[in-house]
């Protein structure tokens, strides 16, 4: 199937787009779901705390409310006879009652425990917490136990009362008054099992502790009841024991969450921002080879006219001019030249594409290859115009290379810095040793390179973008097979350069030294050694 469209730019830009927010919209929902599911187990974790609390407030209200109900037995409010008795028993019974008052509602002194000396201070207190006046007496169901639970500044009041009416129908209020350790010990034996798992509290309204320490609130784990109809001046509080784990962990999990969903998604961004470098270059590599053929082509094309021209002129034998014809030869001379420099260099870089390398590595001293070829390149420079002079250091040792191929580099930098010149044509080439390489330079005073294309001028096919370079012939490979060629010897080749001031370029070759003479040396040490050992 043809998919014409993935050419376009715009359908890849969309594409790309698209992906992105695809990415984006994918993680966020991603997020936000498994957020969601921690709140879900949270609010889980939660709703089963006030379960288990709700449970305890009720076991404890119902097993005091049981209590009542046996208090509620005991009594016989028609044998008064009887009530020392019976209030002995309740006393000793379990059933936390530290004393019991039968009082007539109208009356301000109880009918048992008979006013005295002795109970004067105990019914005071009892009396100045339990006013018969504030209860709606008129309303108050008989025979159902009710419950008045007061803060004192030192201590705590709980009252479970009952009206009752003996046979005659007078009415009696049965007052037990609680006692406030046997209580507590009551919330602790109910409470014991519940502590394995939960620090557990019970504090009244203004957040003292009665049973164990107040709990902090901060925690989304703690949870508090009231009691509702007994102690209900008591709040039971509790919290799970492990609760800063419970919060680490949340906390811990959602930044995992949220590392996960960045590091995904960077991954996902930076695998598009690498897929988008690729199509830019590609198409950039695209532009780059319909720029060549052209660029070829038109090479080609102009030097084939000329020459088709000027041989037909020539045919034709209407030029007697010997002069005049020697110039045309000149001229056939020269284009067939280009023409073949041009074939040869695509023919070198065509190689150099496939990866085919005919390395032909032997001794070469680079000072004397580059003298020979100048000596040839030289008059053909001259005519054109240009001085061109060389500067050697005579310290350049043979070395193992391609002469060739160093040749081939030495041409294409010198048809550039040629092409390239302004006014002032003058080349200088000079060959030095440097640190271990061999350095040939080769610097002209032309047009320059702007810095931003530098590094760009190596790559195949490109061209400068500057209009002094369009106007110029060229196929954008010369400085690519340069560069080849530095790196099969192991070298590099560097660029300084300055718009309108002229460019250097410097082709750099590690010093190699050829087999024979490693061959020679290794030789020559080995046969050092025993007479050092024997020195030993
Ligand atoms: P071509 O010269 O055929 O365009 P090259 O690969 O030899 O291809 O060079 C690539 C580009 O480098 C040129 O198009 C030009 O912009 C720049 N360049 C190379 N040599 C010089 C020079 N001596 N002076 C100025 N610009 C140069």
């Amino acid at each position: 199937m043809k998919l014409p469209f993935v050419h376009n730019t715009l359908a890849t830009i969309v594409a790309i787009g698209l992906i992105v927010i695809a990415t984006v919209a994918l993680s966020f929902v991603n997020y936000y779901y498994t957020v969601g599911r921690e709140n879900l187990v949270e609010n889980s974790l939660v709703q089963s705390n006030i379960k288990l609390a709700l449970h305890y407030v009720d076991r404890i209200e119902q097993k005091i409310l049981d209590n009542d109900r046996i208090l509620l037995e005991m009594v016989d409010v028609d044998n008064p006879a009887g009530w020392p008795a019976m209030v002995d028993a309740i006393r000793k019974a379990d059933l936390n009652v530290d004393q019991v008052y039968f009082l007539r509602p109208d009356s301000n002194y109880p009918l048992y425990p008979e006013y005295s000396y002795e109970i004067r201070n105990e019914w005071g207190r009892f009396r100045a917490n339990f006013k018969v006046n504030e209860l709606d007496i008129g309303n108050l169901l008989p025979n159902q136990p009710h419950h008045l639970h007061k803060e004192r500044p030192d201590n705590y009041f709980f009252v479970t009362y009952v009206l009752r009416h003996t046979m005659d129908g007078s009415p009696i209020l049965v007052c037990y008054q609680m006692n406030f350790d046997r209580i507590v010990s009551l919330l602790d034996k109910h409470l014991r099992d519940l502590q394995d798992r939960f620090y557990v509290s019970i504090v009244d309204f203004e957040n003292n502790g009665v049973f164990g320490q107040p709990i902090s609130r901060s925690s989304k784990y703690f949870f508090e009841a009231r009691f509702p109809t007994t102690i209900y001046k008591w709040i039971l509080q509790i919290v799970p024991r492990n609760y800063t784990e419970l919060e680490q962990m949340e906390k811990s999990q959602r930044l995992t969450n949220l590392v996960f969903v960045v590091l995904s998604m960077s991954t996902i961004f930076f695998s598009l921002a690498v897929i988008y470098v690729a199509w830019r270059r590609d198409r950039q590599l695209i532009q780059l080879k319909e720029n060549f053929i052209s660029n070829v082509s038109h090479e080609l094309k102009t030097p084939l006219s000329l020459i088709r021209m000027f041989s037909e002129i020539l045919m034709t034998g209407r030029v007697k001019n010997e002069a005049k014809k020697l110039e045309y030869y000149r001229i056939l001379n020269n284009e067939s030249d280009r023409m073949s420099r041009l074939i040869n260099n695509l023919l070198d870089f065509a190689n150099l594409v496939r990866g085919i390398e005919h390395k032909h590595f032997e001794r070469t001293n680079i000072a004397q290859l580059v003298t020979k070829s100048l000596e040839a390149y030289r008059h053909e420079m001259q005519k054109e115009g240009f001085q061109l002079n060389l500067t050697v250091t005579d310290d350049i040792p043979d070395s193992f290379s391609d002469p060739n191929a160093i040749t081939m580099a030495l041409f294409n930098l010198l048809d550039n810095s040629v092409k390239y010149s302004t006014d002032r044509k003058q080349i200088d080439v000079r060959v030095a040793r440097n640190n271990g390489f061999i350095e040939l330079s080769v610097t002209d005073w032309g047009i320059g390179i702007p810095a931003s294309e530098q590094q760009k001028i190596f790559d195949q096919f490109y061209r400068g973008s500057e209009p002094s370079v369009r106007r110029i012939r060229g196929s954008g490979i010369g400085l690519s097979i340069t560069r080849h060629v530095a790196g099969m010897h192991g070298g590099e080749v560097l660029v300084e350069s300055e718009p309108g001031r002229g460019s250097t370029f410097i082709l750099r070759i590690p010093v190699q030294e050829p087999p024979e003479d490693r061959r020679q040396k290794d030789e020559a040490s080995l046969e050092a050694m025993p007479a050092n050992r024997n020195g030993c």
